[in-house]
């Protein structure tokens, strides 16, 4: 097996890597594009799921180099709890700084089935969790749209049932297939 150590039509001999770095140890095939998609996903950082929000973000949403925000239990964050500590405040202050510098005009909320923050907090079975999941997925959709009236804002579950993964659009009713 080799390791790529050249990018496509990157010839090293004209990359200024600038002062005391040590040698590179992996080089990507991803090349740097410096222009903004102005979206934000926030979701939880659960690894299992990482791959398929990245599809679901960019094959559904079209939303390539969108910002990544992951957190255990991701949307959770904004959800006001007693004994919560900081999260909520913290988060909003990231949230104010991300749509200022970052020029965001569009925030999508991922939940997944199953999730481990939901586990803990509520001590119930992942289907149990769900409508708890929902209902918070909605509140911080409505608290978002409050604080970013320009900000386009939507919500998703993502569920699983044994292989199989599927994202649903939580319409201003319900979740919508
Ligand atoms: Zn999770």
């Amino acid at each position: 097996m080799t390791a790529p150590n050249n990018a496509p039509g990157l010839p090293w001999a004209s990359v200024d890597l600038g002062p005391l770095l040590p040698m590179g140890v992996y080089t990507c095939h991803e090349t740097w594009n410096p222009e903004r998609i102005g979206a934000l996903a926030l979701y939880c950082s659960d690894g299992r799921w990482g791959e398929a929000f990245d599809e679901f973000c960019h094959k559904r949403l079209l939303i390539p180099r969108y910002d990544r925000w992951a957190v255990p239990g991701g949307p959770a964050w904004l959800v006001p709890r007693e004994g919560g500590g900081d999260l909520y405040q913290a988060t909003r202050t990231q949230l104010d700084f991300l749509v200022r510098v970052h020029q965001l005009e569009r925030i999508v909320l991922i939940a997944h089935y199953g999730c481990a923050f939901y586990r803990e907090l509520l001590h119930q079975s992942a289907d149990d969790c769900l409508s708890a999941q929902l209902d918070d997925l909605g509140t911080v959709r409505t608290t978002l749209r409050t604080w970013f009236p320009e900000i386009e804002v939507e919500a998703y579950l993502a569920m699983q049932r044994g292989k199989s993964l599927s994202f649903h659009q939580l319409s201003d009713g319900s979740i919508t297939p």
